[in-house]
């Protein structure tokens, strides 16, 4: 049991090392420290923003600047801090002016994330803008399908605005908030269906909502 355990969280510390020491693309030229994302190996939640921005760049942490106080503010309405989720980004080093990850970048990142993804396997995986959006939803448009949950395998996928596009946007706002409202009751329906069907083959995708 102790063995099993403490295997992956050596792997997950190698790989934010890894990810510290990566300059496998341009993004590596301009930042002051990378950001593997952090959170419990075993967490049910992860969040998988964009990129780190100014402060995330200086600190190595994920979500600490403005973004990262309005996402606490939003766990907190459903009972949750931060140290009970997992949060990661798309790509781990900040792109200059905080301009958008290119697809090259995303690209040479993503082994990253999906190992990262492996080895926490939450159980809800929560994108936060559109591009985390695009790994699960290609294609989509977040102003249409946010809110709305997708469920592969065990694993549910549950697209979001971005807190920081959600701070400055008030209308969006409103949307944010009632988005993260929904999310005890993922869990619970997930908890629900597991019991029904727990024999899920991989690629079957169902709606919840
Ligand atoms: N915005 C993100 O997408 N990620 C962070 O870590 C901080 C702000
Ligand atoms: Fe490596 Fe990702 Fe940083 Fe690019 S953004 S240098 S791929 S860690």
């Amino acid at each position: 049991m102790f063995h099993e355990r403490s295997e992956p969280l050596s792997e997950l510390t190698d790989l934010y090392e890894q990810i510290k020491s990566c300059q496998k693309c341009i993004l590596s030229q301009g930042r002051t420290n990378a950001v593997p994302g952090e959170g419990p190996q075993d967490a049910d939640i992860m969040f998988i923003g964009e990129g780190p921005g100014f402060h995330e760049d200086r600190q190595g942490r994920p979500f600490v600047g403005a973004a990262g106080k309005y996402l606490e503010e939003l766990l907190e309405t459903i009972g949750l801090e931060r140290k009970d989720v997992y949060i990661a980004n798309v790509v781990k080093c900040r792109p200059p002016s905080n301009r958008d990850p290119q697809p090259e970048e995303i690209e040479a990142c993503r082994p990253y994330l999906d190992k990262q993804i492996q080895l926490v396997h939450p159980r809800l995986i929560v994108t936060l803008g559109r591009f985390s959006m695009q790994r699960y939803f290609p294609g989509a448009s977040i102003s249409r399908i946010h809110g709305q949950a997708k469920r592969v395998g065990n694993v549910i996928y549950y697209p979001m605005f971005h807190p920081a596009a959600a701070l400055h946007q008030p209308r969006w706002r409103s949307l944010v908030q009632e988005d993260i409202l929904k999310i005890p009751d993922l869990l619970a329906r997930l908890d629900e269906i597991e019991e029904e069907e727990p024999e899920i083959p991989q690629a079957e995708q169902l709606s919840l909502f």
